[in-house]
């Protein structure tokens, strides 16, 4: 009651009428060009920005799982101790080599590493394992020696193979399913043909040039 009562003396009556307003503009009448501008004083115009290229030959849920990827936004064991939960185990549940970060269980742990050279074998990029983050792999393949497209389709599969990554780390942890390295890199051929047939102009892609990577384009 005095908390309530305190503010309540200070107000002083006046013979103007009342008005809306919004905080930190309490001076002006309310409106929505105040609230717009509110957020955007928030931001930090000195941070980094986030350069991720958008990829519609991808899924819209893998797209945006590499988009918070590369902020080191996924729920990885390391990931979630730092937001304060009690992890009390945070090494990698599939190599048991290292803590499990979102760069180990998408580049660094043995299973991606297996991953990797198969996609570079299969697509020929360069070996993946130079590499030191996910940022530096997509800039790679991006400027890749490869024609617009084929640098699009290979964008699209790094994409596609860290969703796959993620989703079978998931199935390893909680339901302790394990899968393949080959069934991996059999689903992620699969599911990239499929993408690139359906989302891109080149539905006239076979299964066995897909397979080859033999595209003349
Ligand atoms: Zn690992």
């Amino acid at each position: 009651m005095d908390t309530l009562k305190e503010p309540l003396q200070q107000q002083k009556m006046t013979q103007t009428g009342d008005i809306w307003v919004w905080k930190n503009y309490e001076n002006q009448e309310f409106c929505v060009k105040n609230v717009k501008l509110a957020p955007s004083q928030n931001l930090d115009i000195n941070s980094s920005p986030n350069n991720y290229c958008w990829n519609n030959w991808a899924t819209g849920k893998s797209a945006a799982f590499v988009w918070r990827v590369i902020d080191e936004k996924i729920p990885s064991a390391v990931a979630l101790r730092n937001r304060g939960m009690n992890v009390h185990d945070v090494t990698c549940k599939i190599c048991g080599a290292d803590d499990e970060t979102a760069v180990h269980i998408l580049l660094k742990c043995n299973l991606a590493k297996r991953i990797w050279e198969a996609v570079s074998t299969w697509t020929r990029i360069p070996t993946v394992n130079s590499v030191s983050s996910i940022t530096e792999l997509l800039q790679m393949i991006l400027e890749g020696q490869r024609s617009r497209t084929v640098r699009k389709m290979l964008h699209a599969i790094a994409i596609e193979t860290m969703w796959i990554l993620w989703k079978n780390r998931n199935d390893e942890v909680f339901t302790g399913r394990h899968r393949a390295a080959q069934t991996i890199i059999e689903d992620i051929k699969v599911t990239t043909f499929l993408g690139v047939k359906i989302r891109s102009k080149h539905s006239t892609i076979t299964k066995q040039e897909w397979w080859d990577f033999n595209l003349n384009m």
